[in-house]
């Protein structure tokens, strides 16, 4: 099968190759998975940067919709031919965290590869390696949505939509009323957007550096854009004046450590302040301590504190029915030779998700 190999940190040590096989023969908890489309995410372009520190050579991608083609002997989970969006999430499944109802939380048992080139065994990124044709991944790890989902806006439920949307429903929880700031307007941030919208939020304020994002942000919600004007411009004044003094709620979605710092000065007192942006893992913040000590909440939060196999299925219902949007942020799609023009776009901050279709 055709797949992407990263063989160093840098763009230019990706590869195609016409020669992936999978690592192993299905086993009885496994599905193997026709994947159908994969989105680019910023954690791609991390990963391939060797800001998540994933051992190489690895098949990048986990952010991913496609078909089960085939199922092992103990699965109960899917059936050949079901709609999966595929979770990042390898966990056990029947641990106290993982009963529990917290899956995201589970110590799941480390990468494992996923592919194979000629004798080389391949890392997968996530446990998916989903720049491939095909993946074979644990039954807890592909959960069934509707089939009238499009596979290339269901995929994106499986990382940049979760990651937004559940930032909201799980970590912050929203009240009626509530006002919030949203650092960065991608794939991520106008899902956080439009979850604050959904939760009933009186004032949503958009920040970003590229003025063509105040369009989609507007449409996924915000009531507020600040177009963040060169180095030098005081978002945290900006934001200040703008909510009357602080808002309830600040997403940091970009990944940066200073902007973290800022959205905390951003937040009033008692409120919450989430890190939902990802930037180099052994990165240290540094913030003013007297922004924080006002009773504020400053939470870690990992692909949106997601429950898969509820949140995937909770999404994909409010898409049919209208009160989600999935397909706006699709704004390319391409081949798996796509990448590099992907992450050129991720770049340049000017749209929201390219999504690679494996199988064409
Ligand atoms: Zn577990
Ligand atoms: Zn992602």
């Amino acid at each position: 099968m055709q797949g992407l190999i990263q063989e160093g940190d840098g763009e230019e040590h990706v590869r195609l190759s016409d020669n992936l096989e999978h690592a192993a023969a299905l086993g009885p908890r496994q599905v193997r998975v026709e994947i159908m489309a994969a989105g680019v995410c910023g954690s791609d372009l991390s990963c391939v940067h060797g800001k998540y520190y994933m051992p190489t050579p690895l098949v990048p991608g986990h952010e991913a919709a496609g078909v089960v083609a085939e199922i092992g002997s103990a699965v109960t989970y899917c059936a050949v031919g079901d709609h999966v969006v595929l979770s990042t999430f390898g966990n056990c499944g029947h641990c106290p965290t993982c009963e529990g109802g917290d899956p995201g939380n589970c110590g799941f048992g480390g990468l494992r590869h996923t592919h194979t080139e000629g004798d080389q065994a391949l890392w997968g990124f996530a446990n998916l390696g989903a720049f491939a044709q095909e993946t074979i991944v644990h039954e807890n790890q592909a959960v069934p949505i509707p089939p009238e989902v499009p596979l290339a806006s269901a995929a994106l439920i499986g990382c940049g939509v979760m990651t937004g949307a559940g930032a909201v429903f799980n970590r912050a929880k929203i009240g009626i009323g509530d006002t919030c700031v949203v650092i960065g307007a991608g794939g991520v941030g106008l899902n956080v957007i439009q979850a604050a919208h959904l939760s009933g939020a009186s004032q949503i304020i958009a920040v970003d550096r590229v003025a063509s994002k105040e369009r989609m942000a507007t449409d996924f919600g915000a009531t507020d854009f600040i177009l963040v004007d060169g180095d030098d411009f005081d978002s945290v004044a900006a934001v200040q004046q703008l909510s009357g003094g602080g808002v309830d709620h600040a997403f940091e979605v970009v990944g940066s450590t200073k902007l973290l710092a800022d959205s905390i000065s951003m937040a009033k007192a008692g409120g919450n302040v989430c890190a939902v942006g990802v930037p180099d893992l052994t990165a240290t913040v540094t913030y003013p301590f007297q922004a924080l000590h006002q009773n504020k909440n400053l939470m870690g939060i990992r692909a949106g504190g997601g429950k898969p196999r509820r949140d995937f299925r909770l999404i994909a219902d409010m898409y049919l029915k209208g009160r989600f949007k999935l397909d706006e942020l699709v704004s390319h799609t391409a081949g798996l030779d796509g990448l590099q023009g992907a992450f050129d776009a991720l770049k340049a901050g000017a749209e929201a998700r390219t999504v690679l279709l494996p199988n064409g």
